[in-house]
């Protein structure tokens, strides 16, 4: 089935009024809020094998009725992504890098053995959502309009094997300036107790459950008074893999810039993908490989790495501060105030937001 899916529209006849909606835009803080549609796509495979998706559309949005048999909830066959809509100065709305979103679900897909939704499908899913609810698109400095799509294992059925039955979904929720206006580094704190991934499992999809098992050590960040968790990898000398929900760069003194290579463990971010093309358009020498936590700690001492920072679709990029550890700490190289960092996060943030031209053709 390639042929492109028409969304049908059932529009919400209780939206939220006018008054209620601008006091959310107001203060709309991060995934709290929610706008008044969602778009749906059903799968399912017929007994004779055949099968896809049908029945796309545009509906209110509301509780999903699910039978508690559901796979998802027994074996978390689940993947979902992340990006945001930026509404620009002539009133147009932009989705970054959509495409490598939708590629990105289906490398999830792949993994969880989940069907893989066609790109256009995905696209035009994400179209629709945002001009049924553009009113939602918040306009403040540094808001945006995050989409969250996601796909679920709906098949009533016990035994452990890929559901016959998926569905497809997008959600829209307004998000207000992820600093409150304020850029401070975020603290991390270095969990040896715990792994996010391994070799040949699930670390380089996004999935539901890689999430789950990092709150256990996002709960000893937070006892530790850190904001964010870094994860190495205990069996190839601690390199360095990323944070619980953000992928990490080191600037050293020579004009290097150093990430962790995509070994199958990490998410290949989309942030990263640009902030990787943006440095190399300015002539840095960008290192994709492995960088351990001995060299990270050793680079600072030495004056050796000059900026460390993290960068995801929530918060662009962020300087990194301290990072913690049970018993010792690696001070925050440039006090937090990074010059490149600060540079390529305003170049990004300016495309994204229509105030540099976007001659990568990253806006859709
Ligand atoms: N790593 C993890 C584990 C994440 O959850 C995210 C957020 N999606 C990232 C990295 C950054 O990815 P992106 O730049 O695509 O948001």
């Amino acid at each position: 089935m390639t042929e492109t899916l028409e969304f049908t529209q059932q529009r919400s006849d209780r939206p939220k009024s006018a008054e209620e909606r601008a006091a959310i835009l107001a203060n709309p803080g991060f995934g709290k809020h929610f706008t008044d549609h969602t778009a749906v796509v059903d799968y399912k495979v017929d007994a004779d094998g055949s099968g896809g998706w049908s029945n796309a559309r545009i509906e209110p949005y509301g509780p999903i009725m699910m039978d508690p048999a559901a796979a998802v909830l027994h074996y978390g066959q689940e993947i979902f992504e992340g990006l945001k809509a930026y509404q620009h100065d002539d009133g147009s709305v932009w989705t970054f890098r959509a495409e490598a979103n939708a590629a990105r679900l289906n490398t999830s897909a792949r993994r969880l053995a989940l069907p893989e939704l066609p790109e256009e499908t995905f696209i035009e899913s994400l179209r629709q959502l945002v001009a049924a609810d553009k009113a939602w698109v918040p306009t403040g400095d540094g808001e945006a309009l995050y989409l969250r799509p996601f796909m679920i294992a709906t098949e009533a059925f016990l035994g452990v094997r890929p559901a016959h039955e998926v569905s497809y979904r997008v959600i829209a929720s307004p998000a207000g300036n992820y600093w409150g206006g304020e850029l401070k580094p975020v603290s991390i704190w270095l969990s040896d107790r715990y792994s996010r991934a391994g070799e040949g499992g699930t670390g380089e999809a996004k999935c539901g459950g890689n999430y789950a098992a990092s709150l256990a050590a996002q709960l000893e960040a937070e006892a530790n008074g850190c904001q964010q968790v870094l994860f190495l990898d205990k069996f190839n000398d601690n390199a360095i893999e990323e944070l619980g929900g953000m992928n990490v760069f080191f600037v050293f003194k020579d004009g290097s810039l150093v990430t962790p290579e995509l070994n199958g463990h990490i998410l290949h971010g989309v942030t990263r993908s640009s902030v990787i093309e943006l440095a190399k358009d300015r002539g840095l020498d960008v290192q994709e490989r492995k960088i351990t936590i001995d060299e990270w700690r050793d680079g600072v001492a030495a004056g050796d790495i000059t900026e460390a920072f993290a960068c995801g679709t929530a918060a662009v990029i962020t300087p990194i501060g301290e990072l913690k550890a049970d018993g010792w700490s690696i001070a925050s190289p440039s006090a937090g105030s990074g010059e490149v960092a600060m540079s390529i996060r305003q170049e990004l943030l300016g495309i994204q937001t229509g105030a540099v031209e976007d001659s990568r053709g990253w806006l859709t």
